[in-house]
């Protein structure tokens, strides 16, 4: 059953008098508890398609449906959390006031279904940090907390955009897991946008490869691996088949370009 819902949707934006074609008649469909990964080039529109699920923006063509909703009504639900690339937690306050913010805001009789900000405040691991101020966290810390706000309306899906970019390769493998078992745990659809071809296939049940100018669908690529991932899993011959699948779909353009390279030398020695 898909969740998520996205049909040919297209995204023009105007600058001045250009006309930019971040996304074109991009169609995909995401279960209610499947982890999509979103992988591409810079600028081919990823940060764009995860804004307009948010319903940040609208779409120019196409339809988005979230829990067979329009994301307008599906962000007035709470459906939707968002984790951006900078933890953009608030610095005068708490992790658990951080925690708690999205809950003051809606009010929390307007909320039934909000979690218990301690028990997220637990489910990211940062517990004993519950009073410290996001000044006095690491990096890796810093993106546990605002996982852990993004899910304070309890959503039925995440949309995580490049959230570990600024970490370095350990704490983010470290993290990656981490995020795994959050997802298990709070049983939601995850969209996590990615350049790197390892994460996404460690992290997803399929992966959407986009290509650039304009952002369209590759190709999407199932990754077969187990449940639960193991880091054992990353020298296993299924993940390094996988990777090499979405690297070639990443690479197609430039693939074809080689060839033709190859063909016009060929030609010359002759
Ligand atoms: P990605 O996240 O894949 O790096 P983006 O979604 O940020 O790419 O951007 C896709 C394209 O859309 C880029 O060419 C970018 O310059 C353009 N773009 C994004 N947001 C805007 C905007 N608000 N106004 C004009 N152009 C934009
Ligand atoms: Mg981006």
């Amino acid at each position: 059953m898909s969740f998520l819902q996205i049909d040919a949707v297209t995204k023009i934006f105007q600058l001045g008098k250009d006309r930019i074609t971040a996304l074109d008649d991009i169609s995909f469909s995401l279960g209610g508890e499947e982890f999509g990964a979103l992988i591409g080039p810079s600028g081919c529109g990823k940060s764009t398609l995860l804004r307009l699920i948010a319903d940040i923006i609208p779409p120019s063509q196409g339809s988005i449906r979230i829990g067979g909703k329009p994301p307008a009504s599906a962000r007035r639900e709470h459906l939707i959390g968002f984790v951006f690339q900078e933890a953009s937690l608030l610095p005068w306050r708490t992790v658990l006031q951080n925690v708690k913010l999205p809950l003051e805001i809606v009010g929390r009789k307007n909320v039934d279904h909000g979690a218990p900000p301690e028990k997220l405040v637990e489910l990211v691991g940062l517990a004993d940090f519950k009073n410290a101020k996001p000044g006095q966290l690491s990096g890796g810390m810093q993106q546990r907390a605002s996982i852990a706000r993004a899910l304070a309306l309890r959503p039925r899906i995440l949309l995580l955009d490049e959230p570990f970019g600024a970490l370095d390769e350990i704490t983010r493998q470290r993290m990656n897991l981490e995020l795994l078992r959050i997802w298990t745990e709070s049983q939601t659809a995850a969209l996590l946008v990615t350049h790197s071809i390892q994460e996404a296939v460690f992290m997803a049940d399929r992966v959407f490869v986009l290509s650039s100018h304009p952002g369209r669908l590759a190709k999407i690529v199932k990754v077969d691996l187990p449940r639960p991932r193991r880091l054992s899993m990353l020298r296993s011959k299924e993940f390094f088949d996988t990777v090499n699948i979405v690297r070639d779909a990443l690479f197609s353009d430039e693939a074809a370009y080689l060839r033709e390279v190859d063909n016009s030398d060929a030609g010359n020695d002759e």
